[in-house]
């Protein structure tokens, strides 16, 4: 058993100076591909379920998939809640058997998103779950844009809600297809100046992986949730297996094929951001 919690497995990245891949999952075949490519880089993941996971699959199922993924795997598994919008998303994640759960206040004006964020913290914590927390919105390729963090409010609200981890905008946009974007290093050094909590950076796929690198290493920056870029892999794999015989109608024949491909993307994400 490896399952572990969201700070047992940050703690030690901000300490040592690396990070660890928050990576979306959408189901089994992702999931299952994230641990084995953790497993042959020997290096811990977080297996996230978004709003888009949960509107496909139910959050007790979820839950119960990550932890059998835990039991079998060889290295630390973190079972994690992204974008939990409301207390009760994070109350059925945690009664799921999730060990860590985000809440996403982002929207709202800071002194709610500060109360209900502590509220949170508070309810896992009894539990014994981690929460991340996000200050500052991240906004979406070709949606809402973001509303930078504000390292003031960034201080405050780690010292008020008391959580594991705090997403923050710095540049970083959801569901980017390219790597264009770059994180303001400078809005980031001045958050890391005020407060000791490691920072997640969501929208990884759009972070030049120089810089990706670069920050796992240099800053406390300790989470980089990647989720377009293998979502990008996993469907280039299922087209080609598709595609590849036109007769074969089995989705388990099918899928199987998207397996080796994944877990190779994956493995070359994770190793930018491991320790040295
Ligand atoms: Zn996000």
């Amino acid at each position: 058993m490896t399952l572990v919690t969201l700070a047992d497995v940050l703690k030690p990245a901000l300490r040592e100076g690396h990070a660890v891949a928050g990576l979306v999952t959408l189901g089994w075949e992702d999931m299952r591909a994230y641990v084995a490519a953790a497993e042959a880089e020997a290096v811990p993941v977080i297996l996230q379920a978004g709003p888009s996971c949960r509107d496909h699959t139910p959050l007790p199922v979820l839950g119960a998939m990550f932890r059998h993924l835990a039991e079998g795997a060889s290295v630390p598994v973190v079972a994690h809640l992204d974008h939990g919008y409301t207390a009760e998303d994070c109350r059925i994640a945690i009664d799921s058997g999730f060990t860590s759960v985000m809440f996403d206040g982002s929207r709202k004006p800071l002194a709610e998103n500060i109360d209900e964020t502590a509220a949170i913290v508070e309810m896992a914590r009894a539990a014994g779950v981690s929460c991340e927390g996000e200050i500052g919105f991240v906004g979406y390729s070709g949606g809402e844009g973001s509303a930078g963090t504000d390292p003031d409010e960034a201080e405050q609200f780690a010292r008020q809600t008391g959580v594991d981890a705090m997403a923050i905008s710095v540049g970083n946009v959801h569901l980017q297809q390219d790597k264009q974007g770059g994180l303001d290093e400078d809005r980031i050094r001045a958050i890391e100046a005020v407060t000791q909590v490691p920072l997640v950076i969501h929208g990884g796929s759009g972070v030049p992986v120089a810089q990706r690198r670069a920050l796992a290493h240099g800053s406390a920056i300790c989470k980089f949730n990647i989720g377009t870029e293998l979502r990008m892999a996993f469907g280039t794999a299922l087209r080609s297996a598709v595609n590849s015989d036109p007769d074969r109608f089995d989705r388990v024949q099918i899928l199987r094929e998207t397996h080796t491909p994944l877990v190779a993307a994956t493995r070359t994400v994770l190793q930018a951001f491991k320790g040295a």
